[in-house]
């Protein structure tokens, strides 16, 4: 597998770079404490042509791969986790999923809008009743009426809902799963802005859909399609949102680095301790073994070949990488760690969300743990 970026991975991610740092970075200690989302961020980034990364140029992408969204999700992620998760939300459970699998005409209605950043788009899968057991335990369901379709339900945890413009919903009738485009304008409800430990600024929301009718055009493939396209998300969405704690995970190594060659103790830089260096040289070490996996998920992604085993392998080595990293930085910053004054706090606090979303560390054992197995028969 090659695993050397093209040259126009390359310019993407330094063009990526530059934006954030000119762009992000001033404004990422704000997002986290006012837990303020800068949408014209959101146009922004579509002036910049990111948003549609994995979308065919036909549709208004730009016909790349899902490395390539990954290491731009990780540069943004670099100078602010929660910018980077709406990101991926964005560009990716959205964008990427419709892109996938919505129709001629319904890529035409809604992709122009999402890709430009002019409409934010949410993922509405997890519900109160349950994420681990997505679809087990779904209470949100649809009846098909002459002419539409009726939803009655509610979902939670749903990044960007409460500045959303577009919803891919899942929903259910009897056995069977169906997959819906849905608009603010249909009367999508999205009351509340949850409170979060990190992350802060990524707004996180409750959808709810009380008699909501929509016409039968807004139905994505067939109904019973809905398992399929949950399934085949919930892979891209791995491979790519693995970016997210690695970009943290990043900043927070560079963050120790450079603190490790300015704080004295004993009358020596603290980076001359060989119990300083032990921890630098773990973290950089597990943050590039990381690294590897990261891609090479990504690019088996790409490739069509659907191996969840990868996927979650990836984004679960890549959050715990990320925790460890954060607090592993914090402790090298000792009290001034524990500060507001320094990011290592935030970025700590924005890492373990990797934990626990795009289903949690326990669900991708047992993702990788079926995988693996299922094709164990030598
Ligand atoms: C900030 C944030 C953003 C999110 N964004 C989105 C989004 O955009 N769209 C969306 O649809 N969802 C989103 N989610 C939801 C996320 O995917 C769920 O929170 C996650 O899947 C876990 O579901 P749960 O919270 O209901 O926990 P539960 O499923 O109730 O799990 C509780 C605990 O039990 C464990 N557990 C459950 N089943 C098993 C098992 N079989 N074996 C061992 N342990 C088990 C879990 O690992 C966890 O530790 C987001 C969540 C957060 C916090």
């Amino acid at each position: 597998m090659d695993l050397h970026l093209s040259d126009e991975t390359i310019a993407i991610r330094d063009m990526v770079r530059d934006f954030s740092k000119k762009e992000i970075e001033p404004l990422a200690s704000k997002v986290d404490k006012d837990d303020f989302f800068p949408k014209e961020i959101f146009r922004k980034m579509g002036q910049l042509g990111i948003l549609g990364l994995t979308v065919s140029e036909e549709y208004g992408g730009a016909g790349l791969d899902y490395l390539t969204q990954g290491i731009v999700l990780e540069e943004i992620s670099y100078f602010s986790g929660s910018i980077g998760l709406s990101y991926g939300a964005h560009s990716n459970l959205v964008i990427d999923n419709l892109f996938r699998n919505a129709n001629n005409e319904q890529r035409e209605d809604y992709l122009p809008d999402l890709i430009s950043g002019d409409k934010i788009g949410s993922l509405c899968l997890t519900e109160p009743s349950g994420g681990s057991d997505a679809l087990g335990s779904m209470k949100t369901s649809y009846r098909k009426e002459s002419d539409k379709f009726i939803i009655n339900g509610s979902k939670t945890f749903i990044t960007n809902a409460p500045i959303a413009d577009t919803f891919l919903v899942y929903s259910k009738n009897n056995d069977r799963y169906s997959a819906f485009i849905l608009k603010r304008s249909d009367g999508v409800e999205t009351p509340k802005w949850i409170e979060k430990m990190g992350m802060r600024g990524s707004p996180t929301g409750e959808v709810y859909f009380n008699e909501l009718k929509i016409p039968l055009n807004r139905l994505i493939k067939n109904e019973g399609d809905g398992k399929r396209i949950i399934y085949e998300g919930l892979n891209a969405e791995r491979a790519v949102l693995a970016f997210g704690p690695l970009g943290i995970a990043r900043r927070a190594l560079d963050e120790a680095i450079d603190y490790s060659q300015q704080r004295e103790q004993f009358g020596t830089k603290i980076g001359n301790f060989q119990l300083i260096q032990e921890k630098l040289a773990y973290m950089f070490s597990r943050l590039e073994a990381v690294r590897l996996l990261a891609y090479e998920a990504a690019l088996m992604t790409k490739e069509k070949i659907v191996d969840p085993s990868y996927a979650a392998s990836s984004i679960m080595l890549a959050s715990e990488t990320a925790t460890q990293i954060a607090k592993d930085a914090l402790q090298i910053f000792g009290g001034y760690g524990y500060t507001s004054d320094f990011p290592l706090e935030r970025l700590l606090r924005d890492a373990i969300l990797y934990e626990i979303g795009a289903g949690t560390t326990e669900i991708r054992k047992i993702v990788i743990a079926k995988a693996i197995l299922k094709r164990s028969n030598r």
